[in-house]
C-alpha cells in the first residue's frame, strides 16, 4: 500500500515562540516524513520572509490568529492567503502591536512581584507572548521548568496576566476571508466550553478536527464538522523544545484538504 501523503498544518518557527527556525522546521518536516507543512505562528507571516523552501515540500501560507470571543480566547488558524495581503499584514502589525504592550506590562507587573527583570532585554521573535516571559524566567533560575513558570507566574488567572486587545472572532473571520484566507478553528478541544455554541454558529470554513496527540475526542469534532459541510484539518501545534509532547507530525491534514487550502477560498 502506497503511504498517503501527510501535511502538518499547524506548527510554531522562532517567529513566535516555536524553537526550530523555518528553514529548520522546513527540514524537519521532510526528515519525519511530511509532504506539505504550514508554520502557523501566533500574529505573524515573518517566517515566510526569504525561506527558501527544500525540494519535495510543499509549504501553505498560514498563520494563527488570537481573537477574543466574550473575553475567552479563540485561536483561528487562517490559510491559502496570499502572502503579500495588504490586510493579512495589517491585521498580524495590528496584533503584534498590542502583543508588545501587553508583554511589556506583564513584565511590569512581574517587577512588582519582587522579580527583577532585566531591563536591557532584546528579543529576536517578532511575536512576543508568555513563552518568552517562561524563557527568561528559567534563564534567571526562578523557575526551572517551562511548566513551573506558568503554574507559578504566567497561567490565565495569575496576577501578571494581562488579556491584551485581540479582534473580535466573528470579525476576525470576516476579515480573514474577505483576505481569500480560509478559516478554521484551531484546537477546538482547548476552547472554553461554553462559547462553544456560539462558535459552532459562525460562518467558519472549517474544524482542526486532529490535533496533537489528543486522539480520544476527534469522532465528535468530525461530527460536528461534517454536519456543517466545514473541512476538517490537522495539525501537531509543534512547538519544538517548549512542547515536547507535541512532535511535529504528530497530526496531519488529509492530501486532499491540504491542495484546497493551497488554493485559497476564492
Ligand atoms: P500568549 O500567546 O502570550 O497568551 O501565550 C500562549 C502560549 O502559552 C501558548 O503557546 C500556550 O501553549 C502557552 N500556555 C498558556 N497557558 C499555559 C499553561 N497554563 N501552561 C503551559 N503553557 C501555557
Ligand atoms: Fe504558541
Ligand atoms: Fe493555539
Ligand atoms: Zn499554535
Amino acid at each position: 500500500m502506497v503511504d498517503p501523503l501527510r501535511a502538518d498544518c499547524h506548527t510554531h518557527s522562532s517567529a513566535s515562540d516555536g524553537s526550530y527556525s523555518p528553514e529548520e522546521l522546513c527540514q524537519e518536516a521532510l526528515a519525519v516524513g511530511l509532504a506539505g507543512l504550514s508554520i502557523t505562528d501566533h500574529d505573524t507571516v515573518a517566517a515566510y520572509d526569504q525561506l527558501r523552501v527544500p525540494d519535495g515540500l510543499t509549504l501553505l501560507p498560514g498563520v494563527e490568529v488570537t481573537t477574543d470571543l466574550e473575553g475567552s480566547s479563540v485561536h483561528l488558524l487562517a490559510y491559502g492567503f496570499s502572502l503579500d495581503d495588504k490586510e493579512i499584514r495589517e491585521m498580524c502589525r495590528q496584533r503584534l502591536e498590542s502583543r508588545r504592550e501587553r508583554f511589556m506590562e506583564m513584565r511590569q507587573r512581574l517587577q512588582e512581584q519582587g522579580l527583577r527583570l532585566d531591563p536591557n532585554r532584546t528579543w529576536t521573535q517578532t511575536a512576543l507572548g508568555r513563552p518568552q516571559l517562561a524563557q527568561e524566567l528559567i534563564e534567571m533560575g526562578v523557575c526551572r521548568s517551562y511548566q513551573e513558570a506558568f503554574t507559578k507566574y504566567l497561567h490565565d488567572h495569575a496576577p501578571a496576566y494581562v488579556p491584551g486587545r485581540s479582534f473580535a472572532t466573528l470579525e476576525a473571520i470576516q476579515q480573514l476571508q474577505a483576505a481569500n484566507a480560509y478559516v478554521i478553528l484551531a484546537h477546538p478541544m482547548l476552547v472554553d466550553r461554553k462559547k462553544l455554541p456560539k462558535l459552532m454558529a459562525m460562518p467558519l470554513d472549517g474544524l482542526e478536527v486532529w490535533y496533537g496527540h489528543s486522539r480520544g475526542s476527534w469522532v465528535s469534532w468530525m461530527n460536528l464538522a461534517m454536519e456543517r459541510h466545514w473541512l476538517m484539518t490537522g495539525g501537531s501545534d509543534f512547538h519544538g523544545a517548549a512542547k515536547p509532547d507535541q512532535p511535529l507530525g504528530a497530526s496531519w491534514t488529509p492530501w486532499e484538504t491540504f491542495q484546497r487550502l493551497c488554493e485559497g477560498r476564492r
